[in-house]
């Protein structure tokens, strides 16, 4: 997967404060990235891991540890799961500046 440059300074909030990108057509868009799954509830369908595209899902089920450029947010996981036991959510606009920093540390060593 390409990498995407991301200037800080350029994200953009919703009116809640979260992450947000103005889509091709002009629209804000709040994504959802993944949060947590419960390892308690799932029922080990796969179905999570085959339908990402960014593989914000390892192979063991675990969750890729805070990159946004790794889970892109699209929230297919946790709609698809059976089990309910996915929970993705938008990130406050703070949150995801100590996301993106964090992200261009690490790709700086
Ligand atoms: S929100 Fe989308 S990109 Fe992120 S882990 Fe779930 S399916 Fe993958
Ligand atoms: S979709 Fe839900 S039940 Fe299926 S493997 Fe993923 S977390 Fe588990």
């Amino acid at each position: 997967m390409e990498e995407v440059e991301v200037n800080e300074e350029e994200l953009l909030s919703d009116e809640n404060g979260n992450y947000a990108y103005l889509t091709l057509g002009g629209h804000l868009y709040t994504p959802s990235y993944l949060e947590l799954i419960d390892h308690n509830k799932c029922e080990q369908c796969e179905k999570c891991l085959n339908m990402c595209e960014t593989r914000g899902i390892d192979e063991e089920g675990n969750i890729v540890p805070e990159m946004p450029e790794i889970c892109n947010g699209c929230g297919h996981c946790g709609n698809i799961c059976p089990a309910n036991s996915i929970v993705a959510r938008p990130i406050p606009l703070e949150e995801m500046k100590r996301r993106v920093k964090r992200y261009k540390e690490l790709k700086s060593k």
